[in-house]
């Protein structure tokens, strides 16, 4: 098959081609249809994440039908059926299940793989998956618009639904590209004040006009903080990967309010004023992704309220200059094989 590979630690994306894989027990083949493309895979490229092996097949945003099943494959997974695979690229079985699956918390499963990662993804005509890992895909939904929404559309919806904000608060979400265009649609839909912040103007009509957004500040004109501390964000999603416009984000808010990370800056630190913190019970926290039925859940979600993922598509063959020109991407890249 066709595959892309990272060789080594720092390597680009290479174009391949290997045998097709065979699926081992508990396992599925699946024929690739379309893989997202996602700063997140700088993670597989630069080898910070640790664990990591090579040669390595990046890839965590992957669609497409099921062609082989492994041994002890359970009754819901058969051929020919429309599935994804996301991050989360399974969790131990329940005879040996680890701390956390004991408890439900199987995304931080310790035995959890990373897809793309520590396990190969799905940039490759074909990709073995972990049935823990599966994401059933409705048939109603294009392969393109899953895809685009197995990382970031999942990711922000997981974040949102999750934290304590209230239909009629306000959202804010900081940097609008392939995760905060979605954050946006699912924020207005969802029966929130949505505030887009961004430092490039020519996204302003598509943010008010297209994403649903209802304020748009300006981060290369307007005062970040002033405008927070008057628009009083119960939540702040932060995507954007410098410390400044992060930093940015963090004056005085209402009381219990939240800042989620969603990206991944691996060098970055921040500063960040603490009073506000403790005296309004404020929180800034990490977050991402979900597993398999939180993806499920986001995908139906989407399809309920309308969110449409922005996409770029490219060619198996050309995901080293998706990726690699990906600062430059209007929202979402996606390689459709
Ligand atoms: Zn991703
Ligand atoms: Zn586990």
């Amino acid at each position: 098959m066709r595959a892309i590979q990272v060789k080594q630690a720092g390597g680009s994306f290479e174009l391949v081609e290997i045998p097709t894989p065979t699926p081992d027990s508990g396992q599925v083949l699946i024929k690739v249809i379309a893989c997202g493309i996602c700063g997140g895979d700088e993670l597989c490229r630069s080898g910070m994440f640790p664990g990591m092996t090579y040669p390595r097949i990046p890839g965590h945003e992957a669609v497409g039908v099921i062609t082989a099943l492994g041994d002890q494959v359970g009754a819901a997974w058969a051929v020919g059926q429309r599935v994804g695979v996301g991050w989360h690229a399974g969790r131990c079985d329940n005879s040996e299940a680890c701390e956390h699956c004991r408890r439900g918390n199987f995304f931080v499963c310790t035995k959890a793989t990373g897809t793309g990662l520590t396990l190969h993804g799905g940039l490759a005509e074909y990709m073995v998956a972990d049935q823990t890992a599966l994401v059933a895909i409705p048939d109603t939904l294009d392969f393109i618009q899953a895809a685009g929404l197995l990382c970031a559309g999942l990711t922000v919806f997981n974040a949102i639904r999750l934290s304590s904000i209230r239909p009629g608060d306000t959202l804010a979400v900081s940097g609008i590209g392939g995760l905060g265009h979605l954050a946006l649609q699912f924020g207005r839909k969802f029966g929130y004040r949505v505030v887009a912040i961004s430092s490039s103007s020519a996204k302003r009509s598509d943010c008010l006009n297209k994403f649903g957004a209802h304020i748009f500040i300006d981060t290369t004109t307007e005062d970040v903080p002033a405008r927070l501390a008057e628009l009083r964000p119960k939540l702040i999603l932060g995507t954007s990967v410098d410390a400044k416009s992060i930093t940015d984000l963090t004056p005085t808010w209402p009381s219990n309010a939240q800042l989620l990370i969603l990206s991944e800056p691996p060098t970055v630190v921040l500063e960040i004023p603490y009073i506000p913190l403790l005296f309004n019970r404020n929180a800034i926290a990490g977050f991402t992704a979900g597993t398999a039925a939180d993806a499920e859940d986001a995908l139906r979600a989407a399809e309920l309220v309308g969110v449409m993922v922005d996409t770029e598509t490219y060619p198996l063959e050309r995901a080293e200059e998706a990726f690699s020109t990906i600062r430059e991407a209007r929202y979402r890249r996606v390689v459709v094989l």
